[in-house]
């Protein structure tokens, strides 16, 4: 059925999670986005399905050996893809970026920087040109030797390692000192060198202080140990050590993780001395381009930095001065300018990681490929979703096909095709309702992106709640803000709103339980619910305590005598000891990123057959980790523990998710509504203030609206709700906008704007304001 000018990728009886038998035909070299509520299975269409099958003929290509593994991760379920090309994805979850990575590294523009250094900058008389890896704090020709390139070096001072200089030293003024033996053999040493050990610390000589803390000095002395009148000890030899010198071994060395956290109380960290924090080795400090070291150059924004740059003088260097900027352009388009190159990865939002990815592509001369894209516009204020486009239509017109998991319905409008998957989450989704034009949409009823994308019904009109007091936060000067103070009004619904990088997330994250008026503050992030795949949402939320406890009540689990901690996969008796309780192995292949593959033993259950042979109701343990919240709720529906926080998962849209699901699977939004859900499962009582940053992320407008609804149910029951949003259906549905801007980085920074939705909406010089009045109605 497959000719090579058969312009369409032909998905045939793909059945991965929920999706069911689903045959769905979309063109290539088109911008293709997948709709749909959040669970409905657009993310198994297009990550599990098209991007993990092109994965599996890439392995397969290059590394035949590769075969036993895909075995063993299983290819997707699908009967067959016709006219698939090879595959990139760019995906928000599961991509932990390493501390020494930062925006240079990510977008490749700091090998662009150091390359102008090494061939076209400025070097002194007489010094001899560097390679391009000198310029590098992450290799040994280019870090700095002080601190081999960290940019920080651990000091300690008086003041921390005597904390009360009116103490002598045998009263233990000296607090970083070990105690017991090793405390009292260092007091005796000083004795015997004849310092005073029974006058008070500030007492002493400037010198002798001096000397007693920081020298690296170990002189051998003889101790006689005469004070412990009841013992008697012999004359020994004893190394003096300073208390320096003390806290850094211990630090450095100590296996005791007790005795290294007690030393690290005496350390701070302190920029390296030698290097400044450039974390440079001096001779590369010494070159410069523009007048600025490399190291200036990368503290820049990048919008400083392309114009920093100027127009040079000779041909190698315009050559690659031109490069270098014609790449920093894309960064800048998607509302990135703001960055600098020195900024840690670690810093930036999971949707900024990405659009630095999706802009550094561009300049990677691949074409013939598909792009697999999640969401793009997280985090994006509306004002740049027209550049996102933009930069989608580019890849595009480099002869690639891009494909788009997004619920942005100006991006969703500005598709050439779109595959809407539904019509619900979970088992009421997974089919294809529409694979088309977007505007044909129109005619299936079914699909609730249909409803939201023509003709949406208004949202109802709701009264604007007064305040009931208000919260003053600054003034704040912190990354660009300077000297800002802002006011929260309590007891109702806020939005802070500007462009990205205008210092949204700076200014809340101001907000502090000790400011008067907060009461108790609930800060719901997007930061993961567990590091490792051993928690889930069932362990995050307390419900798989519920859960244990019911198997270990039955019949069956009393007469073999198994306890609550027989049905937990994280302690050996239960659990499956070849994978213990993860349930899957890791593969480490040559030249491939290791990957994992279910336990060969228990084949992903997690358990031991023994464990397995324990059913309640019906289902074993592994099976009832594997329920999605949904089927979950009906299940335990007569269990009061467990309904409860089921219910309320429900209630912030997750029913869908499974309750064994890893939590390194799980997106930055699906984690920031599992806390959001154990919060509510709560119930406060007394004023809390609840601080979410785009808790919209990844939602779908239907899906938006029952998040909403119970946030707004938070201020109807008595307290304040603070949101950083894009989406301005919520921010017109809010009590209080504060906008933030007009830019971002240093042209941001300023409150722009504030008041009730109305009002906002018609500010002078509020970027967000058009935005916000194409919604008011
Ligand atoms: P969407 O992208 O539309 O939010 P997904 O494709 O992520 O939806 O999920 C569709 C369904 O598949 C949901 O019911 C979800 O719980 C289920 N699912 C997702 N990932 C897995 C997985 N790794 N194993 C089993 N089921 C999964
Ligand atoms: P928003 O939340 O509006 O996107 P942020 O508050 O994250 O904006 O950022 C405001 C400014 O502060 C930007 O210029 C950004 O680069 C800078 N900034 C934010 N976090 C850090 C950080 N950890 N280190 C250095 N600069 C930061
Ligand atoms: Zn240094
Ligand atoms: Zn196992």
């Amino acid at each position: 059925m497959h000719s090579p000018h058969d312009p369409f990728v032909r998905v045939r009886g793909a059945r991965e999670h929920n999706l069911r038998n689903v045959d769905v035909d979309i063109p290539r070299d088109v911008v293709a986005v997948f709709t749909g509520v959040s669970g409905s299975g657009k993310s198994s269409l297009a990550f599990g399905t098209v991007y993990a099958e092109a994965q599996r003929r890439y392995f397969e290509s290059v590394a035949p050996y590769a075969r036993r593994l895909i075995h063993q991760v299983g290819a997707p379920k699908v009967d067959g893809i016709t006219g698939l090309p090879p595959a990139v994805s760019l995906e928000q979850r599961r991509s932990a970026p390493t501390s020494r990575s930062s925006v240079g590294t990510v977008t490749n523009l700091s090998n662009s920087l150091r390359m102008l250094f090494s061939r076209a900058g400025d070097y002194p008389p007489g010094a001899e040109r560097l390679d391009s890896d000198a310029f590098s704090p992450n290799t040994a020709a280019g870090a700095c030797p002080e601190c081999h390139g960290l940019g920080r070096v651990h000091t300690t001072t008086e003041e921390l390692l005597v904390p009360d200089p009116s103490l002598s030293i045998r009263e233990g003024a000296i607090a970083a000192w070990p105690g017991a033996w090793q405390g009292k053999n260092l007091r005796d040493i000083l004795a015997a060198l004849g310092h005073d050990v029974d006058r008070p610390w500030r007492e002493l000589p400037a010198a002798a202080r001096q000397w007693i803390l920081f020298t690296d000095e170990q002189p051998v002395v003889t101790v006689h140990p005469v004070r412990d009148a009841d013992r008697i000890q012999r004359p020994y030899q004893g190394t003096y050590m300073s208390a320096r010198r003390w806290v850094m071994k211990t630090f450095a060395e100590s296996k005791s993780a007790t005795l290294r956290a007690k030393a690290e109380r005496f350390l701070t960290s302190a920029p390296c001395p030698v290097c400044g924090g450039s974390r440079l080795r001096p001779e590369a400090l010494a070159v410069t381009v523009a007048g600025r070291t490399i190291a200036e150059l990368a503290a820049l924004p990048l919008t400083e930095l392309a114009r920093a740059l100027g127009s040079p003088a000779s041909e190698t260097a315009r050559v690659l001065t031109a490069d270098l900027v014609s790449r920093i352009a894309p960064v800048v388009e998607l509302g990135l300018g703001y960055l600098s190159l020195d900024r840690a990865t670690p810093t930036l939002s999971a949707g900024e990681l990405q659009r630095l990815r999706l802009a550094t592509q561009l300049r990677s001369g691949l074409f013939g490929v598909v792009y697999v894209l999640d969401e793009p516009s997280a985090g994006l204020h509306p004002a740049d979703t027209e550049a996102l486009l933009t930069v989608l239509e580019r890849l595009k017109a480099a002869g690639n096909s891009v494909f788009v998991v997004e619920h942005h319905l100006d991006v969703v409008r500005g598709a050439d095709w779109l595959v809407d998957v539904g019509p619900g989450a979970g088992e009421h989704g997974g089919r294809v309702l529409h694979s088309g034009p977007v505007a044909q949409l129109a005619d299936v009823p079914e699909s609730a992106t249909a409803r939201h994308l023509f003709g949406r019904a208004p949202a109802p009109a709701r009264e604007v709640r007064a305040p009931r007091g208000r919260l003053t936060v600054g003034p704040v000067t912190r990354h660009n803000l300077r000297a800002v103070t802002a006011e929260f009004p309590l007891g109702v619904l806020t939005a802070v709103t500007g462009v990205s990088g205008s210092g949204k997330s700076t200014l809340i994250g101001e907000i502090t339980e000790d400011l008067p008026g907060v009461g108790r503050l609930v800060t719901v992030d997007q930061k993961p619910i567990g590091r490792t795949p051993r928690s889930n949402l069932a362990t995050y939320t307390g419900l798989f305590d519920v859960v244990r406890r019911l198997f270990a009540a039955t019949d069956e689990a009393r007469s073999r005598g198994f306890g609550v901690g027989r049905f937990s996969f994280n302690v050996p008796g239960g659990r499956c000891e070849t994978c213990q309780g993860e349930g899957f192995v890791s593969v480490e292949l040559l030249f491939l990123p290791s990957t994992y593959a279910p336990c060969p033993d228990c084949g992903g259950a997690r358990y031991n057959a023994e464990t397995l042979e324990v059913t309640y109701r019906g289902r074993t343990v592994a099976e009832v980790l594997d329920l999605t919240v949904e089927a979950a709720a009906e299940f335990f529906a007569d269990t009061p523990a467990a309904a409860r926080p089921l219910g309320t998962l429900l209630d912030v849209g997750l029913g869908y998710l499974r309750l064994g699901q890893p939590a390194t699977e799980l997106s930055g939004g699906e984690a920031q509504r599992i806390k959001l859900a154990a919060e509510l499962q709560r119930g406060r009582r007394g004023h809390t203030l609840y601080l979410l940053d785009e808790p919209t992320t990844g939602l779908h407008p239907a899906d938006v609206e029952v998040l909403m609804r119970r946030l707004h149910g938070l201020v109807d029951a008595g307290h304040t709700v603070i949101v950083v949003e894009h989406d301005m259906e919520v921010v017109a549905g809010a009590d209080w906008v504060l906008d933030l801007g007009p830019g971002g980085g240093d042209a941001g920074g300023r409150i722009v704007a504030a008041g009730v939705p109305a009002e906002v909406a018609r500010a002078e010089g509020s970027v967000t304001a058009p935005y916000l009045r194409r919604v008011m109605h």
